[in-house]
């Protein structure tokens, strides 16, 4: 049987990861370690300052009181150690992980840190609105997931999957789409007169690039978008190559 990590960025309470958990027990066996609270826009942070700690609920099921990419880690290194697994299936998220926002995403960064450790992983998110149901996202998952296992796994790709709202009229497979940023921070007075901030508040919008995650969401299908994590620009490697030499030990010389 297939070994299948689940995990999550909105922590072992919510519904996303039960329903993403049950689903893939069809598929083979689960394992779930995951953080005991909310770790939405986590992104990829380890915690390295204070120590983690581990509880298993019952078999087979852990909580860390940590972030998504501590829960991949102690999973992997520590507590599947001998029993490493085959696959790592992140979400299903609350909420879509589109385009810029992906280096936010806790949901992603628990996938990434899976690539990190070599194994193929997966991401999976949702826009949830009127009418959303986790059910139907959690059974393609479980299809996908299975489809992965059995074919071929590039464990340097992740898979960022996002659900459209209502019921999906397809897959399409996309690139990034670019967020447009318009909420900005919002200030408020504390009772005792302080002020205070909120980041973001709003519903983000996008550009409606062809081919993208947040075109195929929009038009009712699922995305399915291929991320690696080399953020290198090769292209900018020959335009910035002058400064070795203006920069260099012997500029001005
Ligand atoms: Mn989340």
């Amino acid at each position: 049987m297939a070994r299948i990590l689940v995990t999550n960025d909105d922590g072992i309470y919510s519904e996303g990861i039960r329903k993403l958990a049950d689903a893939c027990r069809g598929v083979g066996d689960v394992i779930i370690v995951a953080p005991d609270r909310e770790q939405s826009a986590a992104s990829h942070a380890l915690t390295l300052n204070r120590p983690l700690r581990v509880l298993e609920l019952q078999k087979n099921e852990w909580i860390v009181d940590g972030t998504p990419s501590d829960c991949v880690n102690l999973a992997v290194l520590k507590l599947l150690k001998e029993t490493r697994p085959d696959i790592i299936v992140s979400g299903i998220n609350f909420g879509p992980n589109l385009g810029d926002d992906v280096t936010y995403s806790g949901t992603i960064s628990a996938a990434f840190e899976g690539a990190l450790l070599n194994i193929p992983s997966i991401a999976f998110s949702a826009l949830v609105g009127e009418g959303f149901s986790f059910d139907p996202c959690a059974e393609f998952a479980a299809r996908l997931t299975r489809l992965v296992l059995e074919g071929d796994r590039d464990p340097n790709i992740v898979l960022n999957v996002n659900f459209p709202t209502s019921a999906f009229d397809g897959v399409r497979v996309t690139r990034l789409g670019k967020r447009i940023y318009t909420e900005g921070v919002i200030e408020r007075l504390d009772p005792r007169g302080r002020k205070y901030y909120w980041i973001g508040g709003e519903q983000p919008t996008w550009h409606a690039g062809e081919g993208t995650d947040f075109e195929a969401i929009q038009g009712g299908f699922v995305s399915i978008t291929p991320l690696h994590l080399d953020l290198t620009h090769h292209a900018s490697i020959a335009r910035l190559k002058h400064l070795e030499e203006t920069l260099g030990p012997r500029a001005g010389a």
